[in-house]
Formats: structure tokens, C-alpha cells, sequence
């Protein structure tokens, strides 16, 4: 057939509605979807062996020609098989298909075929079942490299294969998106042999090829969209006017004495903001090393010259501790601190805007309502960013066009998470970096402990124990979709819901600890009921908390020196350290307790990982070995497009030459204007589609 880039896949033989259906799951509806949708993986099915030589147990070629006609046998409803023994000189290999009677009339005696499959053994018999074939004479999904799709149900590689490969031929008609100069300076190749050789490599070396070219284009792109970023910010000009003002009287109002790291990185913080430039920096601090009282300081500084600052958490929860603990921090010094949340009310939200609106707001606490739901400033001077993650280019970049005055407002973004050192270029690579390498004095490490069910009674003594020393113990359940009949920890099924939270709450109440004051908290409460219980925890009225990952971070109650993690193989390994960070904020020796009734060694393995250190960077690296960088910031939460090939935690060599390519093609080119710069201008557009800012 002639296909082009737009022929529907309806047009493709063989792909009737239903399976167009199936298709458009995976985002397939054209030619050139297909050839845009890269293989996971490969086979090598290079090697076509004898039957005698194949090796076992294996996927491998063996060629043979069929000795009988295949024998077609109904076991019972449901259960046909058919059987057929094939040869070579070497020996013979008995073939079993199961449910695919068409093979019956598909392979006749005599003829010569390819067979793709496991061979199995025992004695001197060879059997293989459900083999991939062909005829030896029409080769084209054996003895050669296959590519590995991921797939969706109804929908199988081999579809996908021959789909493909009908597709190929009409990216000879596709233009090259790649400035040549870009091609020879970094030895690319051509478009055309790159999507040929990703999907049918012509051998290993091809494949290197193709990679690289496709690959450096993704990174290309997007280092030439992260360009226009920075040059935005460039562009800002000036930084709201911020005066200085002597840090002592900042610190006569903190109850402690900031370590020697925070001092640093409160001078650093405070030189951008009276410099005149917009500061745009990133604070990286383990848990527990007391970023907050470096916002709380920024604030204050602009508090100071009539400027306002808004601090933007990723939680409800977390927007309300923080807004409690700088009301307490800094009411005394006159500075007026207010909350803006999603799910306050209409009237309240609204007398709140407007407070801010007329500057009677100095140092605003809320969640992303802040940056949505029109919210005016009168004199936004300051935007601190907490638990970072959650908060990347695109955000920060719709957050700069809020600027009031012609000026641009700080930025100052605080982080727990460490992240590697390619993933850091990228996302804040437009950021200046100050590290909290230091813990505040007297904290002991968390001892923590990785148990199964058998201990659980033993558990429950300690959090009593520990209640009765006068601390207090969270005890956290995995956040799962409503769902009825899921069990209770340490029951059969492991899934926790929200009523099983709450359930289990009360049979800890009422079984376990009937003489302890228990409390819950979890995501879909009321606001107000959130802050209750929050506040009834931090005050030492209730002992025991029971809740979800709501607590995740940022949560800060230094009397709580245990926590339990119930499913504790459910959750990544950075969340898990984030979690464990609630304890250890004060003086007190504490624990944490992680219950698993895993089976998979590998999930224990990282379990004992997390028992094995407390150093963040470490963590976060096993965790993004573990599960790649986009579900270790979760869904897309970074804000950056979505990279195909290029593997944003192991490619820093390409990276590092894409971005200076990038940067010399808009040394010459800064907006893109030539002819052949055009299409790279194009697929920038087409990439960060979700960002439109950054293209005014
Ligand atoms: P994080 O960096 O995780 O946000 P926080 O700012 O929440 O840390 O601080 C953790 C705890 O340590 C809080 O209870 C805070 O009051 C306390 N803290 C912060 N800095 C110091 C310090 N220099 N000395 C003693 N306690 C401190
Ligand atoms: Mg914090």
C-alpha cells in the first residue's frame, strides 16, 4: 500500500475498527503516530540455529521444515491444540500451539520455516511451545533485529511490528528537522535512516546510530525551549527593590540559633534580594535541616520594605503549618501573615485576595490557588516554592509574569529531595543553588526498622512505650482509591482505603489502644477538619495519628519520635524518606517502623536500603535507578515535557552537547527567523505546548 505521514491506520490491512480502538489507546491513529512510537526494547533474532545447537530455554530462530501435517486435537471446550513435528539434519522439534487452529492449514509438511520460541528439554526430546514463524523463504520478523513496543490489550508486538514496517516507507518523504550544521558538528544521522534503523535496526552499530541522533534531538529541543526560559528571565529585568535590614533582629525572633549552614544560605538569599537582579535560587536541605526558617527570613526582609511575599506549599496540610508557625514566627514583629487555600470558602478566599490586593497582606501561605484564581498583589516582592518538586520551569514561569511594577519577583525554591546531578541541570539549570549540608545539633539518626506481620503486637507495645515517655507516634496507611473490600493491614488483600483508614483507626482505638488519645488525618476531609487534627497532634492533645501520606512533607511536630509506615513496599523510596522525616525534628532518639508483607525480594532489598542510610542524595539516586525519572517526580510533576528516548538520569554526555548546541544555533539564530531554523522552531513549539508562555 501507499501510505503517507496522515494515512489513517483504518487504511492499514488488518485493522478494522476495534482494533483502531485499541490503537488510539496508545495514541495511534496515523502512519506517522506508528513511527513516532519507539520500541522499549529489542530482540535479537539475528541467529537461526539447528535444532540440535539451539540453546535452552531461551528465545531463539531454529530453522526446520515441518515433517507432517499438523494434527489438530479439541482437549475440551475452550482448549484446542495443535501439534506438528518438524526436522532438520540434526534432529526433530515438536511443536504445540494452543488455541490458534488456523495453524492447522498455516504450515504444511515439507516446507522450510523460521521458528522464533523457547526451546525445552527433556531427555533428548525438544519441544517448543507457541512459536512465533515463517516461511523460511519470506522472512521479515526473524533473522534480523525486532523492536519491542509497548503494547495494550487486543493489541500484539507482532501487529505493531508489521504495522510499522507497512508505515516505514513514508518517512522517505520526511523532511530533516535538524539543522545540517547541527548534524555535521555533532555527527548525526539523517532523519530518514534514524526512524528506519529505531524500529528495524540494521545491526547494533544502526541502532547506536539511530539512538543517538533521535535521542540528541529530544534533548536538542528541549534544551533550546529551556534557552527561551532563561532568556525570559533575562528579560525580566529588574528585582523588586528589596532594602537591607540588620539579620539580628531576624534572629532575636527565632527560637533557636540557626546552624552556621542556615546563616550561609540566609546571607545568600538576602544578597540576591538586595542586589537589584531577580533572584532565582534553589535551597536544598535534607529533611529536618530547617529550611523554613530561611523562607520565614526572606519574608521578613520584604515585609521590611513594604514589599508582600507569598510561600507556596504542595499540600493543604503543609500550607496551614507553615502559615501557623510564621503567624507565631513573625506576628510579633508586626508582619501580617494570611492563608489562601483551594477549598476555602468563596467569602473567604475572596477576603483574602482582596487583603492582598490592598497590601494588607504582608507574607501570604497557600497551596497552587495562589499562582490560579487571578490572586493580585499589590507589591509581590517574594515567591518561595516548598518541596520543590512539585513546582517546575512552566510554574515558575507563569508566576513571573505576576510581577506588579515593572519589577520581577524573587524566586526562591526549596527543595528535600536531592536530585541527580543531569536531572538538576535541566530542571532548575536557570537557578543559582544553595545547599543546608547541616542538621540542626542534637538530633540523634532515626533508628529504623524494617519488620513483617509477625511483629506487629510488638509494634503496638512500642508506640505505647513511646506514649508513655511522652511522645507521640504517626502511624501512616497507603492513600488507595475507594474500594470497599480492601482489607485491613495485615489481612489478606494489602490495600488500604479511606474508609479502612478510618476503620482501622477505630479498632486501634478501641482493640489496641483504648487508653490512648488516637487521631485521624487523611486527603479527603474537610480543610477545617485537616487543621483540627493537625493542630490537636502538634499540641500534644492527641498521641497517636493515624493518616495518610497527607503528612508526606514538610509536616512538623518535633514531640513525635516513632512512625509507623503500614505497606511500607507500596511506596517509593524518596517518599518513604520524606515520610520518616516527620520524626527526628526534635531532641528525642526516635524510630521508624516499616511493615511489609512483601513477597518480592527486590522491594525488601530497597526497604532495607532506606534502613541502611539516611543520607537523601543516596536515596533519591537508588530510587531513580529504580523507577526513572518520571515516575520519581511523579506525574510529570516537574513540568517538562515528556522525553522518548533520551534518558534524562543516565545521558549526561549528550545532554551537555545538545545544550551546546542548542546554545550556539541561537548565538547565530536567538529567534529561530532562518528557513532551516524553522522547523526546529516547530517542534520547540510542539514540545512545550503545555507551556505557551514561554513563546511571547
Ligand atoms: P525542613 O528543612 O525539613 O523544612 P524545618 O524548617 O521544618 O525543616 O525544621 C525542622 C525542625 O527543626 C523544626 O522544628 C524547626 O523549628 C527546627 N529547627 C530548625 N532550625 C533549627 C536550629 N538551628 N536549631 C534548632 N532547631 C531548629
Ligand atoms: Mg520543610
Amino acid at each position: 500500500m501507499d501510505a503517507t505521514l496522515e494515512t489513517p491506520l483504518t487504511d492499514f490491512p488488518g485493522v478494522g475498527e476495534a482494533r483502531a480502538k485499541k490503537l488510539e489507546k496508545l495514541g495511534l491513529s496515523t502512519a506517522a503516530d506508528l513511527l513516532a512510537w519507539y520500541p522499549r526494547d529489542y530482540e535479537d533474532r539475528r541467529k537461526v540455529y539447528t535444532v540440535a545447537e539451539a540453546p535452552l530455554e531461551e528465545r531463539v530462530c531454529v530453522a526446520a521444515m515441518a515433517a507432517e501435517h499438523p494434527r489438530l486435537s479439541r482437549i475440551r471446550k475452550g482448549l484446542e491444540l495443535v501439534q506438528v513435528k518438524v526436522v532438520d539434519h540434526t534432529g526433530a522439534l515438536h511443536l504445540t500451539f494452543f488455541n490458534q487452529s488456523y495453524i492447522e492449514r498455516a504450515i504444511r509438511a515439507g516446507e522450510e520455516y523460521i521458528f522464533y520460541g523457547a526451546v525445552e528439554g527433556q531427555g533428548r526430546r525438544r519441544t517448543m511451545v507457541n512459536p512465533i514463524f515463517e516461511r523460511a523463504d519470506r522472512q521479515s520478523f526473524t533473522g534480523r533485529i525486532m523492536p519491542v513496543y509497548r503494547l495494550t490489550a487486543g493489541i500484539s508486538n507482532h501487529l505493531l511490528a508489521s504495522l510499522t514496517r507497512q508505515a516505514l516507507p513514508c518517512a522517505e518523504g520526511l523532511p530533516e528537522t535538524l539543522p545540517q550544521r547541527v548534524r555535521q558538528e555533532h555527527q548525526l544521522a539523517a532523519a530518514e535512516f534514524s526512524l528506519k534503523n529505531i524500529h528495524f535496526p540494521q545491526d547494533e552499530e544502526s541502532l547506536e546510530l539511530a539512538r543517538r541522533r533521535l535521542a540528541f534531538e529530544e534533548l536538542f529541543y528541549l534544551a533550546v525551549g529551556l534557552s527561551f526560559l532563561k532568556d525570559r528571565r533575562g528579560q525580566e529585568g529588574a528585582g523588586a527593590p528589596v532594602p537591607p535590614r540588620p539579620k539580628e533582629d531576624f534572629l532575636k525572633l527565632l527560637p533557636f540559633t540557626p546552624t552556621q549552614a542556615q546563616s550561609r544560605v540566609m546571607d545568600e538569599a538576602a544578597a540576591d534580594m538586595v542586589s537589584g537582579r531577580p533572584m532565582n535560587r534553589l535551597v536544598q536541605g535534607d529533611v529536618g535541616s530547617g529550611k523554613t526558617a530561611v523562607a520565614a527570613y526572606a519574608g521578613w526582609l520584604c515585609a521590611g520594605g513594604g514589599f508582600q511575599a507569598a510561600l507556596m506549599a504542595p499540600t493543604e496540610v503543609l500550607a496551614e503549618q507553615h502559615y501557623r508557625s510564621l503567624s507565631a514566627l513573625l506576628a510579633p514583629a508586626g508582619v501580617r501573615v494570611g492563608l489562601l487555600t483551594g477549598s476555602m470558602t468563596a467569602a473567604g478566599k475572596k477576603k483574602i485576595r482582596s487583603a492582598l490586593e490592598f497590601g494588607e497582606i504582608d507574607f501570604v501561605v497557600g497551596t497552587h490557588a495562589l499562582i490560579s484564581e487571578g490572586v493580585a498583589f499589590r507589591r509581590l516582592a517574594l515567591i518561595v516554592a516548598d518541596e520543590q518538586h512539585r513546582f517546575g520551569v512552566a510554574q515558575r514561569a507563569a508566576l513571573a509574569a505576576k510581577s506588579g511594577e515593572g519589577t520581577a519577583p524573587h524566586v526562591l525554591v526549596m527543595s528535600a529531595t536531592p536530585i541527580p546531578r543531569t536531572l538538576a541541570l535541566i530542571i532548575y539549570g536557570d537557578l543559582d543553588v544553595s545547599v543546608i549540608d547541616q542538621l540542626p545539633p542534637g538530633r540523634t539518626p532515626i533508628a529504623t526498622y524494617v519488620v513483617r506481620e509477625d511483629k506487629r503486637q510488638r509494634m503496638y507495645g512500642f508506640v505505647r512505650k513511646q506514649v508513655e515517655e511522652g511522645r507521640q507516634a504517626y502511624i501512616i496507611c497507603p492513600a488507595v482509591e475507594e474500594n470497599p473490600d480492601a482489607a485491613l493491614p495485615g489481612e489478606e488483600r494489602p490495600a488500604l482505603n479511606l474508609k479502612a483508614v478510618k476503620t482501622y483507626a477505630e479498632k486501634l482505638q478501641k482493640e489496641v489502644f483504648p487508653d490512648l488519645r488516637l487521631g485521624i488525618l487523611h486527603g479527603k476531609m474537610k480543610p477545617r477538619e485537616k487543621e483540627a487534627a493537625m493542630s490537636a497532634f502538634s499540641s500534644g492533645e492527641t498521641q497517636v495519628l493515624v493518616a495518610t501520606t497527607v503528612v508526606e512533607v514538610g509536616v512538623d511536630v518535633p514531640n513525635a519520635s516513632l512512625i509507623i509506615i503500614e505497606n511500607a513496599d507500596r511506596f517509593g523510596l524518596s517518599q518513604l524518606h520524606q515520610l520518616r522525616g516527620r520524626v527526628g525534628r526534635g531532641q528525642h532518639p526516635s524510630h521508624c517502623v516499616l511493615i511489609t508483607g512483601t513477597r518480592s525480594r527486590e522491594a525488601m532489598e530497597r526497604l532495607h536500603t532506606l534502613a541502611s542510610t539516611t543520607d537523601g542524595f543516596k536515596i533519591s539516586e537508588e530510587d531513580l535507578k529504580a523507577r526513572g525519572p518520571g515516575d520519581f517526580f511523579g506525574n510529570r510533576q516537574h513540568g517538562l515535557p515528556q522525553m522518548k528516548l533520551a534518558d534524562l538520569a543516565g545521558d549526561m554526555r549528550l545532554l551537555s552537547e545538545a545544550q551546546e548546541a542548542a546554545r550556539s544555533l541561537l548565538e547565530r539564530d536567538p529567534q529561530l527567523a532562518g528557513p532551516e531554523n524553522r522547523p526546529v522552531w516547530e517542534r520547540v513549539r510542539q514540545l512545550f505546548a503545555d507551556t505557551p508562555d514561554i513563546f511571547n
